[in-house]
């Protein structure tokens, strides 16, 4: 289906099935309720055909560009169906196990992943093991026709809720750095899987500790080749910076536009309100041009990190104008419309981390893409 098209009809079943898709609670709502939102959103999306398009007819989509993909996220995020982040998970993980998985598991995963009766975890850093990934413990050594995993990962978002892990795993020498990882898809319910959630300063326990003690994971559910995991890792964070991040500019472009419909007359500096429009668009300018070389057979690389470093400073800068713009009602507001500014204010300090580093980023715009060299 054509782009045009394809919105039309995305606009008007949602006009037609608004009562059914709202949320039924006020504000933000607990992550829980959030969950219960996302889950049947995407049920009904995927019902719909909706949520099928642009995913490969391989793993039960009904194929078309991944520019299908892009709007059907922007408009679920414009209308408030979806909080971004966690409905952007599938963009983050789909495309690996499309790439990497055997076949017949990503046939039989994805779908559950697309129709919302599955969430998917990332474990990926560990205490002391964030930036520089390739140092990762987590350990997984063969045994028999299986894999047995020790270690500890943390910050898992939504662990908790999660029925699968792609997980990175030390599969060679400690000293091996990103030779020696493989990725595993392991299932959650495994024996000897401890997850404890982590609170976060907005008050949602989103991400988690995740212990693994003896856990054994089927030889059939490595991605890609053992001790080659960095490659998937490298290919798999581009993605954490495209599609998913223009979901999350829609949201952030709704929550301005709210912002300035409530606050009152005169209370922000014109000039702060042009600045954080303007980084807005110049995100969206960028992120457009690389949802655009996806759609043509691109793959996408370190340029990524340009995406990442404009949409956290624009995350930040927008709700640096929500404190200035609601003060009292940010800090202390005690209703769910201030309590949900409040999430969001605080969250919005976490842009500048999750999905890589803002420094890191900036090291490799520098080294990566404008040669600087790494010791100039
Ligand atoms: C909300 C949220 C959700 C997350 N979800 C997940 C998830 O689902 N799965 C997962 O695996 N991880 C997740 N993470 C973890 C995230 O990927 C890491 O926090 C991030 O990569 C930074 O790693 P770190 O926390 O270990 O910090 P560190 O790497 O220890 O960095 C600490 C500070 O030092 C700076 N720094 C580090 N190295 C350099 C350098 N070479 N040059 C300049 N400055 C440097 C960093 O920029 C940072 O300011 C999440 C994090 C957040 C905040």
């Amino acid at each position: 289906m054509e782009l045009g098209a394809f919105k039309t009809a995305v606009d008007d079943w949602l006009d037609e099935h608004a009562r059914v898709l709202v949320p039924s609670f006020e504000g933000i709502g607990t992550l829980d309720e959030q969950m219960m939102q996302l889950r049947k959103v995407m049920r009904l999306t995927y019902d719909a055909g909706f949520m099928r398009m642009g995913w490969p007819e391989r793993v039960g989509g009904l194929g078309g560009s991944n520019l299908l993909r892009a709007y059907l996220g922007e408009v679920l995020t414009a209308r408030d169906l979806v909080e971004p982040g966690i409905y952007s998970m599938p963009e983050v993980l789909a495309p690996t196990m499309i790439d990497y998985a055997p076949e017949a598991l990503a046939a039989a995963m994805v779908p559950r992943l697309l129709r919302g009766e599955e969430i998917w975890c990332q474990g990926f850093s560990e205490p002391g093991t964030g930036s520089n990934l390739a140092s990762l413990a987590c350990r997984a050594i063969r045994d028999g026709d299986s894999w047995r995993i020790n270690g500890q990962k943390v910050w898992t978002s939504l662990a908790q809720y999660a029925q699968r892990c792609v997980l990175l795993t030390r599969t060679g020498t400690p000293e091996s750095a990103h030779r020696g990882i493989t990725a595993l898809f392991v299932d959650m319910d495994a024996a000897g899987i401890t997850v404890r959630p982590i609170e976060t300063m907005h008050g949602a326990r989103e991400f988690c500790e995740v212990f693994f003690d003896d856990v054994l994971v089927p030889g059939d559910r490595v991605l890609g080749e053992v001790d080659r995991g960095w490659s998937i890792a490298m290919d798999l964070l581009p993605y954490e910076r495209s599609t998913a991040l223009w979901h999350r500019a829609s949201y952030l472009q709704r929550r301005l536009v709210q912002l300035l419909d409530v606050v009152p007359a005169g209370t922000l500096d014109p000039t702060a309100v042009g600045e954080a429009t303007q980084l807005l668009w110049a995100f969206r300018a960028r992120s457009r041009a690389t949802q655009r070389r996806l759609a043509a057979g691109e793959t996408l690389g370190a340029e990524t990190s340009v995406d990442k470093v404009l949409v956290a400073t624009a995350e930040q800068t927008v709700f640096d104008l929500v404190a200035d713009g609601l003060g009292a009602a940010v800090a202390i507001g005690d209703d769910p419309v201030s309590r949900r500014w409040r999430a969001e204010f605080l969250y919005s300090r976490a842009a500048t981390i999750y999905g890589g580093s803002a420094e890191v980023q900036r090291n490799i715009i520098a080294r990566r893409l404008l040669d600087l060299g790494a010791d100039r």
